[in-house]
């Protein structure tokens, strides 16, 4: 019913084998033709399942699930425009990475495996620990010491077994990567079965519009899980003629950190070589993101762009959302002020889609430290 395929060697593989990554190296993706019998869709429960006939599982016993996806679209009056902000700040586990654990897991457990590894900032180890915990599959997580509290509590409180490594987010991986030697690797960015999660969020955007697509689609890019994603998901419907166009990709990243904006602006196609500073939106925190040749090409396939926010920025987004009833991770208050640079540049009646990634619950203590300063002061 589809299959794994190298993006380095072409090698191709059954959707059985249990690897994250080609003999080669290489990166896998997963060939597969999603299908949407629309009429029965109505009649379906709230949850990304809906969309079964697009998700490579081939049993539905084996499906891992919370009750995620389907997230309100939410308009929104901001910075003068009204554009519509789908909320998975409400999922399960208080991220949209709910939508790409459900489905790598229900894969873990279609696999029968007992045992995983994962490294994440911490929103993705929470998902994939929550989804092991319904699964009863033993989790493994790594995160950077660095980690708010809020999410160390919640991947402890499921379960896991929680490994702080010194330093930095990439410290994680590699330690993750050590371990990924003899255990299953639950990698959200390497491993294929993720993306095939993040996809629904393009589905239900669509949707939610009555079976159109938004002209465009601005979100946060760290390792590029929910970009390419979408950008999965939007290409789907436009093959199976049920839109009629693609939205173009707009990306955002934290200027302290921001491989993916310096590559598409030097026109570069690999990983440029740039100096990371800490930043306060620790979703997107990712320096060296493997799949950011594929990054690349979502964004200029779709004509879209790339923005980097200043933490200023940031903290000012922060305070506006909050002041509006929006309490929202840092990484959500970048895509803000990403978006609000974006609607600067954007046309008059452009319809315009972005997200809510991550609950400020997850960085309350962190948020409440910034909203205490005066505002001239918060500068990182
Ligand atoms: C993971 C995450 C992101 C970035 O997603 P990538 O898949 O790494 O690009 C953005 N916001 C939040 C809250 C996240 O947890
Ligand atoms: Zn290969």
């Amino acid at each position: 019913m589809g299959r794994l395929c190298c993006r380095n060697c072409s090698q191709a593989f059954s959707l059985d084998h249990p690897i994250w990554r080609c003999s080669c190296g290489g990166l896998l993706d997963i060939e597969f033709t999603a299908k949407f019998p629309l009429n029965q869709l109505k009649r379906r429960k709230p949850t990304i399942w809906r969309y079964r006939e697009a998700i490579p599982i081939e049993n539905s016993k084996n499906i891992v699930s919370l009750g995620e996806g389907v997230t309100p679209l939410l308009t929104v009056n901001l910075y003068g425009k009204k554009v519509l902000i789908k909320q998975d700040h409400l999922m399960p586990s208080g991220s949209f990475k709910d939508r790409g654990a459900s489905v790598l897991i229900s894969k873990v457990k279609e696999l029968s495996i007992k045992k995983v590894v994962i490294d994440s900032s911490g929103n993705a180890a929470s998902a994939v620990a929550a989804y092991c915990a319904h699964a009863g599959v033993d989790c493994h997580v790594f995160v950077p010491e660095k980690t708010s509290r809020e999410k160390l509590a919640q991947i402890a409180s499921y379960g896991a077994n929680l490994i702080r490594v010194k330093g930095t987010r990439e410290d994680a991986a590699e330690a993750a990567l050590e371990m990924a030697q003899k255990t299953y690797y639950a990698s959200h960015y390497w491993n294929p079965f993720f993306f095939q999660g993040t996809k629904t969020l393009a589905y239900e955007i669509c949707e939610q519009l009555g079976w159109h697509s938004p002209d465009s689609v601005v979100l946060p890019v760290g390792n590029g899980t929910l970009i390419l994603g979408a950008y999965l998901g939007f290409n789907d419907l436009y093959k199976s003629k049920i839109t009629n166009r693609q939205p173009k990709i707009i990306g955002v990243q934290a200027a302290n950190c921001a491989p993916i904006y310096h590559a598409f602006k030097e026109g570069l196609t690999e990983l440029p070589q740039i100096i990371s500073r800490p930043t306060m939106a620790d979703g997107v925190a990712v320096a060296n993101p493997p799949r950011i040749g594929q990054i690349l090409d979502a964004i200029r396939n779709t004509r879209g762009t790339i923005l980097a926010v200043s933490e200023k920025n940031i903290v000012l987004a922060l305070r506006e959302l909050a002041a509006q009833g929006f309490f929202v991770e840092p990484t959500s208050a970048l895509t803000m002020a990403g978006l609000k640079e974006y609607a600067k540049i954007s046309s008059q009646h452009e319809t315009i889609v972005s997200i809510f990634t991550g609950h400020g619950l997850k960085a309350a203590t962190k948020i409440l430290e910034v909203m205490k300063q005066p505002a001239e002061a918060n500068k990182i």
